[in-house]
């Protein structure tokens, strides 16, 4: 494992090698490829969406990435979680994500945390990050996400997914964040109605939170890599049934206690 005060900043040729597609690129070059590597991300949930983005920007060159996930792998979460195979069902979904990545690229840091991220440790956590990507499955953390982002001026992209249907949105800056989007007060019933809509109750398509994790993962790399924000104080809505996706800007609302 590498130490992280220990990494090179620049990259070595090997590291050139491996990045080499990507570098290759008319709009990505070395500097960009160094951005990843220097960049710190928290990703919150190793399940459907956790487990695709976190290998997506591994292989990508992230230079440290951090995983939180408090449960353990259950038959149910193969049809989806791409990172996990049965021999894995019973182990902690992050520590068993964070294996995969650091096999996947031994050029880079990886740290897993077997906990719920709550109130107790998401300010440590997520202070030194340059980005979080959500992908958690309720809406407490969600809004614990969000206004820890907030508090410590950290960027935020977050995907969900259930059914056919996806969402996605950043939290950037002085931007509106996810309470401007869905006020909790407003939403206090119909939250917890909508905490029991998971995948455990309400079933997801395997593909689908995959595309939503692919999608996180290219807007992670947008960011780290360009300092390009194209979907800040946008939420992106994917209809896997008519394969159509929408993108609306949400406003700042003057009531909310985060922002
Ligand atoms: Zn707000």
């Amino acid at each position: 494992m590498t130490d992280p005060f220990d990494i090179d900043l620049e990259l070595s040729d090997e590291e050139m090698h491996l990045y080499s597609r990507q570098i290759l690129l008319d709009g990505w070059d070395i500097e960009a490829q160094e951005k990843l590597k220097l960049a710190n991300v928290l990703i919150v949930g190793c399940g459907g969406i956790g487990c695709t983005s976190a290998e997506l920007l591994a292989r990508a060159g992230v230079g440290k990435i951090t995983l939180i996930d408090a449960d353990s792998i259950e038959i149910s979460n193969l049809q989806r979680q791409i990172a996990f195979s049965h021999a894995d069902i019973g182990f902690y979904k992050a520590e068993v994500l964070a294996n995969r990545l650091r096999q996947i690229n031994p050029h880079i840091h990886v740290e897993s945390y077997n906990l719920k991220l709550d109130r107790s440790n998401a300010a440590e956590l997520i202070k030194m990050q340059d980005l979080v990507l959500d992908g958690c499955d309720n809406f407490s953390t969600r809004y614990l996400v969000n206004l820890s982002c907030k508090q410590h001026q950290v960027a935020l992209i977050s995907a969900s997914a259930i059914g056919f249907q996806g969402q996605l949105f950043m939290v950037e800056g002085d931007a509106p964040c996810y309470e401007c989007l869905f006020p909790k007060q407003d939403s206090t019933s119909e939250q917890q109605d909508n905490d029991a809509l998971r995948c455990a109750d309400s079933g997801v398509l395997a593909t689908t939170p995959n595309v939503m994790a692919s999608l996180q993962a290219h807007h992670a790399l947008l960011y780290l890599g360009l300092g390009l924000t194209p979907l800040k104080q946008k939420l992106l809505l994917w209809d896997g049934l008519s394969m159509k996706q929408r993108i609306i800007q949400f406003e700042k609302d003057d009531e909310c206690p985060v922002c």
